[in-house]
């Protein structure tokens, strides 16, 4: 990192207390997120995210499935920046394993991660839709049960982070360690942008972090069960078993809208 985060102008944000008001793209805001994103490739997760804590709390949030990057992430927040809102998409359709890891990082942490759920129960949702949406219309599936769920997480926020890396897919080669996130019109920070698959599991091991024991059974990324498959060993794509046997990959969450990246 060439400069430090206690360096960086300050922005004017809202504090604790005051009215919110969106951030508003214009030229000159986006001019500063790339610069400070270009500044930002050369530092390292921690400092990552203590620039975005020092910039955006407390109107900075994060959302989590509580994959390796996610886990890690969450460490790293309870060392330098605990008072952050952490979210997870608790759809209903998580694994058991998933929903055990939450309360073993909070234990170890002390990172409580508050687990936002859709407004309809799995049974009055499959109901409602004779039968589970996820066989028929998985990108409505996703919408009520995520996309939605991440709009109420980050309410009033200015910006929020997420464990993606360049390395993970094709869709997320781009990502920007800082971008303006047109979808949800938010700042959307990466810290793990930079990293390999390698790094985050070597962080794992090294610092003994709890993780998703169904990595250990063939799961590269684990989703929602119905959408999750374990693949064959020699997979390389992060992002295989999710929505197998169908052109999606992504959820909502983290599509590219432009080409430079800044919507992913
Ligand atoms: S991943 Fe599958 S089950 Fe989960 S919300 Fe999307 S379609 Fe529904």
């Amino acid at each position: 990192m060439t400069q430090s985060a206690s360096s960086v102008a300050e922005p004017k944000v809202a504090t604790r207390g005051d009215t919110f008001e969106p951030l508003e793209p214009t030229p000159e805001f986006l001019s500063d997120l790339a610069e400070q994103s270009a500044r930002l490739e050369s530092a390292t997760p921690e400092e990552i995210i203590s620039w975005a804590a020092e910039r955006y709390a407390p109107r900075l949030t994060m959302a989590t499935a509580f994959g390796p990057e996610g886990c890690v992430i969450l460490t790293m927040l309870a060392r330098v920046a605990p008072e952050t809102y952490v979210f997870n998409l608790d759809t209903g359709y998580q694994f058991q394993q998933t929903l055990d890891l939450r309360d073993r990082i909070a234990e170890k942490y002390g990172v409580e991660v508050d687990m936002l759920k859709p407004d309809l129960s799995v049974p009055e949702y499959e109901a409602f839709h004779k039968g589970p949406l996820y066989k028929t219309n998985p990108a409505q599936c996703c919408m009520d049960r995520k996309i939605k769920l991440l709009h109420r997480g980050t309410h009033e926020k200015h910006a929020w982070m997420s464990g993606i890396r360049r390395d993970q897919s094709a869709d997320r080669a781009q990502a920007a360690i800082v971008g303006w996130d047109k979808k949800f019109k938010l700042v959307k920070i990466s810290p793990l942008a930079n990293w390999k698959k390698q790094d985050v599991w070597k962080r794992i091991l090294d610092e003994n972090i709890p993780y998703n024991p169904l990595h250990d059974q063939g799961y590269p990324s684990v989703g929602c069960w119905p959408c999750t498959q374990a693949v064959a060993e020699g997979e390389t794509d992060d992002r295989a078993g999710r929505w197998s046997g169908t052109a999606k990959t992504e959820c909502g969450l983290h599509t590219i809208q432009e080409s430079d990246g800044s919507g992913i």
